[in-house]
């Protein structure tokens, strides 16, 4: 059995004050959750987090992190600096990272190794443009970001897969519960080369315009083990709502 996970992507949103009513609209849900419930916050915000997270069953997480252990990266923040105030997870390669601010499959792959050696777990992002897609390149695409991670990193030490179509991130657009689950099942089937390193514990969420009223269907499919969440995340009642239909 793997574990139903569902991740809250806040993006570059949120205030203390803001967060500390997210945190209060949370609680006031009264909700139990059935799986693993994680927020991946802006990282100014996490050691103020940890205290209410750790309270409330919540996990933390960051959003992104510099692949080096310290020194002169100005601006930066390391994976030892994410755990030391409470972050246990963290997103690689989201798709804004990879086309906003040019990652490539190989610093992304040193990311997630940078936050294994320092205990965190990393949510390995994976996806294909509209275009890719038309093309017929989703597979190839998937599995080659896919493949960078593997090569340096074995599954064991990954948190979750997260297949995110660039198309279907805060489009409104979102894949269909087959769509998603065909390329679910791809990455599955390669992360079946590595069952004996743990790979098919692996939970692979699906991401991209997740909502109250689409979670149920594509948490339903076989290969579809949870969400990572970003607009729906942004308001407790919403997201709480999502991590209901992970029951
Ligand atoms: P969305 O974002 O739910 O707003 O589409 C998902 C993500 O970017 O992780």
């Amino acid at each position: 059995m793997r574990d139903k996970i569902v991740i809250a992507n806040w993006k570059m949103n949120g205030s203390r004050e803001a967060n500390r009513a997210w945190i209060e609209s949370y609680r006031a849900t009264g909700v139990r959750p059935d799986c693993r419930v994680v927020v991946c916050a802006p990282s100014v915000y996490l050691a103020e987090l940890a205290p209410a997270c750790r309270e409330l069953g919540i996990e933390l997480g960051a959003e992104d992190v510099n692949e080096n252990a310290s020194g002169a990266f100005t601006g930066e923040v390391s994976a030892s600096m994410l755990a030391d105030v409470g972050a246990s997870w963290c997103i690689v390669g989201h798709s804004e990272r990879r086309h906003i601010y040019g990652e490539t499959d190989n610093r992304v792959a040193m990311k997630a190794l940078a936050l294994a050696k320092a205990g965190l777990r990393p949510i390995v992002c994976l996806g294909e443009t509209l275009e890719e897609r038309e093309k017929g390149m989703t597979e190839a695409v998937v599995l080659r970001q896919l493949n960078a991670v593997l090569a340096v990193l074995p599954p064991a030490k990954w948190g979750a897969v997260a297949y995110e179509p660039v198309w279907a991130i805060g489009t409104g657009r979102t894949a269909t519960p087959e769509t998603a689950q065909t390329v679910h099942a791809s990455i599955r089937r390669r992360l079946g080369c590595y069952a004996s390193e743990g790979a098919d514990r692996l939970p692979i969420l699906y991401g991209g315009s997740v909502k109250p009223s689409n979670a149920r269907e594509l948490f339903r499919q076989p290969d579809i083990d949870g969400g990572l969440i970003g607009g729906a995340a942004l308001k407790a009642e919403d997201f709480v709502a999502v991590v209901e239909a992970a029951r």
